[in-house]
């Protein structure tokens, strides 16, 4: 909460910061016309205000004001570094509580995946296929028994339903599945990161992915273009009008789909 508020006060500095260096010019403008206007430009035998003075305003306005937004500048970007550092080291904190005691809580929790490829594979967001009873690997690091407190493998999922049907509201491709998590697991404030994995349950939803109206009822195979031409299949579950045509090896009962992915419920 503490970074948070920190947070908020360095961006509305940031926010009023921009705003000043936006009236800036303007300023700049009314002061020539008021030096102009005082006959800051023209030999004047009497001149309302002394023209060294105006000639030394104008170079204050021109050359002192602008340094002085750049070193706002910098401070403001070293205050968001630190704060940024400082938000990274407290989340660590968190997670390095207790990294390598047995979770005190059983680690229950929700995710999203793609059903992709043929067979049916469940995928992560990030492009990780896994089985539904899995252990987790590390792609950077070979030497990684996930997961590694300053790398970011293993399993991860949200002890929340609610959160977890929020990221699924930004991800409608996805499905949402039920897990526990086992072996070593670290303990994040949203949820758990873990070694292991088994998909208790496979949360359909109640609507046509096409559609969105009438009632999801098969599962049907339709390919995407992936990254570099690769081609990869992606399953949906439809309503009957929307699977209409789909070909009878691209179609799936529900129960077949949770017998492919090996998935109980
Ligand atoms: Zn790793
Ligand atoms: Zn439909």
């Amino acid at each position: 909460m503490r970074v948070f508020t920190a947070h908020v006060n360095v961006a509305r500095q940031k926010r009023r910061l921009i705003k000043a260096v936006r009236f800036y010019p303007l300023l700049v403008g009314a002061i020539l016309a008021f030096a102009y206007l005082f006959g800051a430009f023209e030999e004047r035998v009497d001149p309302l205000i002394a023209r060294d003075t105006l000639i030394t305003s104008l170079y204050i306005w021109v050359g002192v004001v602008p340094t002085l937004f750049i070193i706002a500048f910098v401070l403001l970007a070293r205050a968001t570094d630190k704060e940024s550092q400082k938000i990274t080291s407290e989340r660590f904190k968190s997670a390095a509580a207790n990294p390598f005691l047995l979770p005190s809580e059983k680690m229950h929790g929700y995710k999203l995946a793609l059903i992709t490829n043929r067979p049916p594979t469940l995928t992560g967001l990030t492009g990780d296929s896994y089985s539904s009873d899995d252990q987790a690997v590390c792609s950077e690091d070979d030497q990684h028994v996930p997961p590694v407190l300053d790398c970011e493998c293993g399993f991860y999922a949200y002890k929340d339903y609610e959160e977890a049907k929020f990221e699924l509201s930004l991800n409608p491709s996805a499905f949402l599945i039920d897990v526990d998590l086992f072996g070593l697991g670290l303990v994040y404030k949203r949820g758990y990161r873990a070694e292991s994995q088994v998909v208790n349950q496979l949360l359909l939803p109640k609507r046509c992915m096409r559609c969105h109206l009438m009632p999801a009822q098969i599962f049907v195979a339709d390919y995407q273009i992936g990254f570099g031409d690769s081609l990869w299949w992606r399953w949906q579950i439809r309503c009957t009008f929307c699977s209409r045509g789909v070909k009878e090896k691209n179609r799936m009962s529900i129960a077949e789909m949770k017998k492919a992915l090996a998935i109980a419920q």
